[in-house]
């Protein structure tokens, strides 16, 4: 398609704006439900493109509607906005100048690779087809508070309304992938996770005398046990999952046996209807356990992410676009992670593609997501921004 190679071959020469963004957010980061200044300038730069511009929703979210000439279908793009409370260990003239915030989960690579794609859609608005919408997104490391904020606010908002949206794409910049390279899944991209709530109620007792009442450190243990067993023995090995625990409290003195012991932990899972088995099991397991023991076992799971799954159809599109935008060599098919996403909300209510873009410097290791010395190579920012602007223009059209 010639419009696309014309759009294509434009992008090159946004290398530098890109920079200038990703630097400008990268040096006034901004926490979950914070995002004021960078919802500030995301908003001015859409505005200053023509396009018809949204604020305040969800908290800090912007939105963005940019309506090609001819007609076609409605396509979205979603940017996630926040930043992590870390202390930047990178030492560049763009490091960031806020104590103890930091872009270090590559918000900010995903800001400016949604504006640029953006300005240059925008200067081929007249002969492009169908809607475009462009989602900047607050409050993405969650967890969301119930329908308020993150990727379920936006939703609950109506992002994904007037015009219907057809199909929504995000990425995610790896850095424990090449500059230029691109990682995908077929259907299940990412797990869907539960917080887990486990409380065991005992009795009290000298630490002389536990026959008197129930050590429920004792019964905690036994449970941790169980839970592990249970999930490698009794659930079917070709299915993934996770149940880790991160936080354990109870008790106050050695020689009292505790009343109370408290577990938090999370649930990871790949399909859902192996989530309910682990569910059901585990609160089976639990009540045997309480009943052995005498003591009292309450284990609540609560909802966090939905499973993050690529629509079917539109991934094998996307796919096929991203072979013709990028070369095919660059394309690589991956297992799910065991990480969630919220752009899993978007996807459970219209047809949805997340994709990884590599940011590894080649030859050098890269440090992970959420570590003080995550330092993407902006390089990226170039590969990102023809993979979102390709995406869309094809995908727009009827
Ligand atoms: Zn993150
Ligand atoms: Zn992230």
């Amino acid at each position: 398609m010639e419009l696309l190679k014309e759009i294509l071959d434009r992008a090159e020469g946004l290398a530098e704006e890109l920079s200038a963004l990703r630097r400008e957010f990268h040096q006034y980061p901004e926490l979950s439900h914070q995002e004021e200044r960078t919802a500030g300038v995301v908003a001015r730069y859409l505005e200053n493109l023509g396009l018809e511009v949204a604020t305040g929703i969800a908290e800090h979210g912007v939105v963005g509607t940019l309506n090609g000439a001819r007609p076609g279908r409605t396509v979205a793009w979603r940017a996630d906005m926040d930043a992590l409370p870390l202390e930047e260990k990178v030492d560049s003239a763009w490091c960031s100048k806020v104590p103890g915030v930091m872009h270090a989960c590559g918000h900010d690579f995903h800001m400016s690779i949604g504006l640029a794609a953006a300005r240059l859609l925008s200067g081929f608005k007249d002969r492009l087809a169908g809607t475009f919408r462009f989602i900047f997104q607050p409050a993405e490391e969650g967890p969301p508070k119930a329908d308020k904020s993150g990727a379920p606010g936006m939703v609950a908002a109506g992002v994904l309304k007037d015009p219907e949206v057809d199909a929504i794409c995000a990425l995610h910049v790896a850095p424990n992938l090449d500059v230029g390279v691109i990682r995908y899944s077929r259907e299940v991209v990412m797990a869907g996770s539960d917080r887990v709530f486990l409380t065991v109620t005992g009795k009290a007792a000298h630490g002389a005398t536990p026959h008197r009442g129930v050590d429920p450190i004792l019964v905690s243990a036994q449970a941790l046990m169980q839970i592990q067993g249970f999930l490698a023995q009794r659930i079917d090995a070709r299915h993934p999952i996770i149940l880790t625990f991160g936080r354990i409290s109870g008790g106050n003195r050695f020689n009292i046996l505790a009343d109370r012991v408290e577990l938090e932990g999370s649930f990871r899972y790949l399909q859902e209807s192996v989530r309910q088995e682990v569910q059901q099991g585990l609160k089976g397991l639990m009540s045997g356990l309480a009943q052995g023991t005498g003591s009292r076992i309450e284990l609540n799971f609560e909802p966090t992410y939905p499973l993050l799954k690529n629509d079917a159809a539109l991934g094998a599109r996307a796919v096929e676009i991203l072979g013709e935008v990028l070369g095919e060599n660059r394309l690589k098919l991956h297992h799910p992670a065991m990480g969630s996403e919220d752009f899993s909300y978007y996807a459970a209510k219209v047809p949805a593609f997340y994709f990884f873009l590599g940011v590894r410097t080649p030859g050098v290791k890269g440090q992970a997501l959420h570590s003080p010395e995550f330092n993407p190579d902006e390089a990226a920012l170039v590969w990102g921004l023809k993979a979102a602007a390709g995406l869309l223009a094809s995908l727009s059209e009827p």
